[in-house]
């Protein structure tokens, strides 16, 4: 996880410039931050005169003046989501070599790190943290006693096990360095010569440029003499890369009139599925056939688009009588056995960065299996991995608990499910019919009605989400939502399950979401809610009708195959209101972070 940024131009407030992109990227990783700078007074030539600042705590929390910090060129920053040590000022990132002329932010994990550390302290490094990251800045300067600093920092990231970014400075020259394996890394070309910007994600640079180039896995871009050069490590080979102009708005990257993200983007349901499913009817149609062809399709996602590819797994069942397998990403390669040249892997990302969905995606490629992506990020690499892209279109979505990516792609692959029926048109009306029955529902009486039970059941310890069918993986996604961002215990539930075990756990009062679809589950999901409620639950039903079971009724529409969508929507804005109620940051939860390019 993690942000990082980097500038290097004409500019002389590249602190400034650095940290607000940081600010910018927060959703990355917030438990603690840092930046290095070199001040424009000192001699640009002595390696001593690095300055470095670091905090714990978020990096949206820092409003000092940035007079502190003077005039500079050249600054590089990070936020960190720990992995190695804890979360000290000592942790936060840069790291800085034994002689300090190597400065160096890292996102994601160096495996082998305690290898090289014993072997580095046996040639005298000393180490000052317990980071996996420091490891790398003293590697570097071990190789750079006999070699250049481009073919040191070469060296060390063929000995780097696992999935990375790093970049790096010389202190001595002001080269840049960065590269990449599994985390994104992307250069921004300023509008003056000379001035790069190199982030993980590009609004951290949006404000200046919008033109990108994107970094691929094993390539490293090298930044000095105000120029840039781009270097392939598998093939030892110096590469060119395309420029591209990006057409991304900084507006809809803003929070607006609206107390939090979070809760933008659930409003923003408005519009985001007619925005989805506007899609080029030929790719649907295309990835409706390579599901036909295939000897065997497996959805796959992590977390909240995991959820979302179990869905479909019924959605496909119901709708094109079609067998879907689903897996988790992080499972995905205990099925490897299965995978050969005719299998089809569709995953499932917002960012499109999630290492455990990659690891899936690279477990497929090598076996030669065709890869399709539903992801929001467009040119991530989840999307230059696949065969065919089809993009979500949410707009950036930076609240940690997803919202609006997740109904977008249930709707991409609810309208896939018609594809493969060959009614794609079918599949579109009845979204767009959706889209507005959504539009109706997002009003400030239907946010009270819910914020009234919020203030209810605040206090409470547990609670459980109850559906069946394809409503059953909503009950664990809503599980999820209420757990990222209330911090309450919810668990969710087949409602047919409960009486094997879960019943155990209801007591008076305790709270239970029924998830009450106008479909073939209605009836029994109904007498699974009579079982809790003869238990002494309270049943809050997510109906479009009353029922004499529900102690508070949430409407919501019947929209026919997409109840899915629909009944998410009144759960995410209970989760939103029960984490403010209960003074939690809904945007940044503890202990998470949005792009998870860890495994
Ligand atoms: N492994 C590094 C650490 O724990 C980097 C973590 C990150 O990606 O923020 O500091």
């Amino acid at each position: 996880m993690c942000g990082i940024c980097a500038y290097q131009g004409p500019e002389t407030k590249a602190v400034e410039i650095v940290i607000e992109a940081l600010k910018r990227l927060e959703y990355r990783g917030y438990d603690s931050w840092g930046i290095a700078y070199k001040p424009a007074h000192l001699d640009q030539n002595k390696p001593q005169e690095i300055e470095i600042y670091k905090e714990v705590g978020k990096i949206g929390d820092f409003k000092s003046s940035y007079d502190q910090f003077g005039k500079s060129s050249f600054a590089i920053g990070h936020s960190r989501w720990a992995t190695h040590g804890g979360v000290t000022k000592r942790n936060a990132h840069p790291h800085i070599s034994e002689n300090k002329e190597i400065v160096l932010v890292h996102n994601g994990i160096f495996e082998n790190y305690l290898n090289f550390k014993k072997y580095l302290e046996k040639k005298a490094h000393t180490f000052k943290t317990e980071t996996d990251t420091e490891v790398i800045a003293h590697l570097i300067e071990e190789h750079y006693k006999t070699h250049s600093f481009e073919d040191s920092v070469k060296l060390a990231v063929k000995e780097i096990e696992g999935r990375y970014a790093i970049l790096v400075i010389n202190n001595k020259d002001n080269t840049m360095i960065a590269a990449r394996k599994g985390s994104p890394l992307i250069i921004g070309v300023g509008k003056s010569k000379g001035e790069y910007f190199i982030a993980s994600d590009i609004p951290a640079f949006l404000p200046y440029t919008n033109k990108v180039v994107y970094l691929d896995d094993n390539q490293m871009v090298i930044v000095e003499n105000q120029k840039i050069r781009f270097f392939d490590n598998s093939t030892q080979q110096a590469i060119e890369k395309r420029i591209i102009e990006i057409d991304w708005d900084i507006e809809s990257a803003e929070k607006g009139d609206f107390d939090h993200f979070m809760l933008k983007e659930i409003m923003e349901q408005k519009d985001t599925l007619s925005r989805s499913i506007n899609q080029d009817p030929i790719t649907i149609n295309k990835v409706a056939r390579a599901i036909e062809n295939a000897h065997g399709t497996y959805l796959v996602g992590c977390g909240t688009a995991g959820k979302v590819c179990m869905v479909a797994e019924y959605l496909f069942a119901k709708i094109a009588h079609k067998h879907i397998n689903f897996s988790f990403g992080s499972e995905f390669p205990y099925h490897q056995q299965f995978i050969n040249n005719k299998t089809l892997l569709i995953a499932v990302s917002q960012s499109g960065e999630t290492a455990d969905t990659l690891e899936a995606l690279e477990v497929a490629q090598k076996k030669g299996a065709k890869i399709i992506s539903i992801v929001n990020v467009e040119g991530s690499t989840m999307a230059r991995m696949s065969d065919i892209v089809i993009p979500i279109k949410a707009g950036p979505e930076k609240a940690v608990a997803s919202t609006k990516a997740t109904t977008s792609q249930l709707a991409i692959l609810t309208m896939l499910a018609y594809a493969c029926d060959g009614g794609v048109e079918k599949g579109k009306q009845l979204l767009i019919a959706t889209a507005g029955q959504i539009n109706d529902m997002l009003n400030p009486r239907y946010e009270n009605h819910i914020r009234k039970l919020a203030r209810k059941i605040r206090k409470i310890e547990s609670m459980y989400i109850i559906g069946r069918g394809a409503n059953f993986p909503m009950a664990l996604e809503a599980a999820i939502k209420l757990q990222e961002v209330s911090y309450i215990h919810a668990e969710g539930f087949a409602g047919g399950e409960l009486k094997h075990g879960p019943i155990a756990l209801i007591s008076e009062g305790t709270p239970v979401i029924a998830l009450v679809p106008n479909d073939e589950t209605t009836k029994e999901i109904i007498s699974n809610a009579t079982e809790i409620k003869a238990r002494g639950g309270y049943i809050i039903g997510v109906s479009s009708e009353n029922h004499p079971v529900f102690d508070y009724w949430i409407r919501v529409p019947d929209t026919g195959a997409t109840s899915p969508i629909i009944n998410i929507i009144p759960i995410q804005i209970l989760a939103y209101q029960l984490a403010v109620l209960r003074k939690n940051n809904p945007d940044m939860p503890r202990n998470l972070a949005k792009s998870v390019t860890v495994k």
